[in-house]
Parts: structure tokens; C-alpha cells; sequence
């Protein structure tokens, strides 16, 4: 999954404050991201993004 600021992202799993949705900040060796929610903001490896998240902007695709 290739990730760009600015994409959207939807978690599997649901944030405390209820939203799935997350913007993609900046990328690189961490990626950060901010929910759509709360707007808090998270650090994560590629990885843990590719586990938690799939990319939503573009329509629902499994990638
Ligand atoms: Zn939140």
C-alpha cells in the first residue's frame, strides 16, 4: 500500500472516540496520522499502518 499526505484511511479497528477515519500527515520512515475524530495525531511504522488501516480515498478497494 503506497501512502501520500493527504490520504484517507479507514482503521479496522474503531478509535476511542468513535471514528474510523484517519488523514495521513506525513509519511517516511513513520507514518502520521490524525483521526478524523478527535484529531488526535499517532505516530505508527508502515507496518502497523498496513495492519491497522486500508486506504479509503479512491473507493473501497482491498489492497
Ligand atoms: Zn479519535
Amino acid at each position: 500500500m503506497e501512502l501520500h499526505a493527504g490520504d484517507r484511511l479507514t482503521a479496522k479497528k474503531k478509535h476511542p472516540c468513535g471514528s474510523f477515519g484517519w488523514t495521513v500527515l506525513k509519511t517516511g520512515a513513520e507514518i502520521r496520522l490524525k483521526c478524523e475524530g478527535c484529531g488526535r495525531v499517532v505516530l505508527l511504522s508502515p507496518d502497523e499502518v498496513k495492519r491497522m488501516c486500508k486506504k479509503t480515498n479512491g473507493g473501497e478497494k482491498d489492497l
